[in-house]
């Protein structure tokens, strides 16, 4: 899976590069970090949760997931742009994934 290090994973919008480093949350673990890198939108994510495989990603929400429907969750996760990015064959990956690990 090739990387897109320039984008916001989380919105796909390019990332800023502020002059001062700010005050920072995660977006995915909710931590919070000085940094100077944020996309357009104000989304952060820390270096641990961006260097975290999609596998890890998908196991972490799985295990912070309340949905009980294992449909439902694929749904969820395959709107998020980490997954859209990996094109069609998501579906079925996906789904194997969710099957697997809930
Ligand atoms: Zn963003
Ligand atoms: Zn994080």
């Amino acid at each position: 899976m090739a990387e897109h290090k320039n984008d916001c994973i989380v919105c796909g919008a390019p990332l800023v590069y502020l002059e001062q480093p700010e005050d920072l949350v995660c977006h995915d673990c909710q931590r919070s970090f000085t940094a100077s890198v944020r996309c357009q939108n104000g989304h952060f994510i820390c270096d641990a949760c961006h260097s975290q495989t999609t596998n890890e990603w998908i196991l972490q929400q799985c295990l912070a997931s309340e949905a009980r429907n294992p449909h439902e969750f694929a749904v969820r996760l395959m709107k998020d742009s980490r997954l859209r990015c990996m094109g069609l064959s998501t579906t079925s990956w996906c789904g194997r994934a969710v099957d697997g690990l809930c």
